[in-house]
């Protein structure tokens, strides 16, 4: 049976088919959602399924806060960051600790893609698991610097979890979908709803709501509160919105599961191939010009870096002109400022290294640095001291 056959079988797509052929095409999933909206529970029960189709995920714990994770992470915030210590050492609330965890995390994401590069021959899918506050990934320099160095290397589709129980409100429900636009249009990347915890709540009425604006007008209508008029307004720009997306051949996918029993496991797979082709033609080449913009921003910046530090050198050479008179700073000028940062690195290694072990070795350096001019001390006071008794 082809390869491609075989993963439709195991209910992975033509997806995992391609990546048995190309061997790159590893599929990194951004989980997303309001807390409590089911992230952790979706990734715990995904991995379990992936696992029993024989593909387990590479998982990825971005959540500081997170007090127990239902699933083994290969990589876990909180080995890296303790977010209570940095909210003590930068006198932070919690949410800001949480924050300034993300951001440390990110400063150290090269390390988190090296990892996952080596694993990616065996890890179709890799798993990330985010914050429970949503803002805290979407609206972070943080974020976007995870999304970014994951979607210029891998596939990479945003999974966004809406609480269907607690959409059914059609001002919530709006709400709901209001944030998942803005970003579906900030990460650029293909976008999946998944509509969680159907067991308590089908989610046929949500797709009926995004498919026929008139039905969802008749349940706006109902609704008398102030905040209705608002989302009355709000719902034409939703439209409008659904309306683009079609003359974009972009697409919201939308899917029905509950973490908690497992249903719609099979049809989020299914949504997940889709979605990974759609990333293959219509978002690779965005993410490889951004990824070819930062390698030659990179290559820019080292070149100014390499101009400022001769343009530096120039102005220190014209400054010595006024320092050359004295003389004790004669050697420090003939070296150079690189030369000297370097020596000032070197020393302040050698400095901790040495600490207090080497105090013997340091007496002995000065007593034989010292010993010539003691000498000549010595020697001067012997001469003086003939002079004055031969007198
Ligand atoms: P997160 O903050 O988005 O990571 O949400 P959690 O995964 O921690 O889930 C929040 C709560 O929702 C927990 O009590 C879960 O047991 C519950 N939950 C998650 N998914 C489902 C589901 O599909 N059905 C039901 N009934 N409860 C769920
Ligand atoms: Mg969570």
């Amino acid at each position: 049976m082809a390869t491609a056959e075989m993963a439709v079988e195991q209910g992975l797509g033509p997806v995992a088919g391609c990546v048995q052929r190309q061997q790159a095409s590893t599929v990194c999933l951004i989980v997303l959602g309001m807390a409590g909206s089911g992230k952790t529970t979706f990734v715990q029960r995904l991995t379990s399924h992936l696992h029993s189709k024989g593909t387990p995920p590479y998982l990825i714990n971005l959540d500081p806060a997170v007090h127990e994770i239902p699933f083994p992470a290969n990589i876990d915030i909180r080995d890296t960051v303790n977010y209570k210590e940095v909210m003590k050492q930068y006198g932070l609330g919690p949410n800001g600790g949480i924050v300034t965890a993300l951001n440390l995390f990110a400063t150290r994401f090269d390390q988190v893609m090296k990892f996952i590069e080596k694993r990616q021959q065996d890890c179709r899918f890799v798993l990330i698991d985010t914050p429970g506050q949503i803002e805290v990934f979407t609206w972070s320099a943080s974020g976007t610097i995870i999304t970014e160095a994951l979607a210029s290397t891998f596939s990479t589709v945003v999974v966004y979890v809406m609480d269907t129980s607690r959409s059914t409100n059609p001002v919530t429900f709006m709400s709901n979908m209001l944030y998942a636009c803005s970003i579906l249009y900030k990460t650029r990347l293909p976008f999946i709803v998944i509509m969680n915890k159907i067991d308590i709540v089908d989610h046929s009425f949500a797709v009926e709501w995004m498919k026929d604006f008139e039905t969802f007008q008749d349940a706006l209508n109902q609704e008398t509160t102030f905040a209705s008029n608002l989302t009355r307004s709000m719902s034409l720009v939703l439209d409008e919105f659904y309306s683009q997306l079609r003359v974009n051949c972009l697409q919201i996918q939308v899917v029905g599961v509950s973490a908690v029993d497992g249903t719609g496991m099979d049809g989020f797979l299914q949504q997940v191939a889709d979605a990974a082709a759609e990333y293959e033609t219509e978002y690779r080449p965005h993410y490889e010009r951004l990824r070819q913009d930062l390698a030659e921003a990179e290559v820019k910046k080292k070149e100014e870096q390499l101009e400022q530090l001769r343009r530096d050198m120039g102005d220190v050479a014209v400054d010595s002109s006024h320092v050359h008179a004295n003389v004790n700073d004669q050697h420090d000028v003939e070296a150079g400022p690189s030369a000297l940062i370097l020596t000032r690195g070197i020393l302040e290694e050698d400095e901790e290294v040495d600490s207090d072990t080497d105090d013997l070795d340091h007496q002995k350096a000065e007593e034989q640095s010292e010993e010539p001019a003691f000498q000549r001390y010595l020697e001067q006071r012997k001469r003086k001291s003939s002079t004055t008794t031969n007198k």
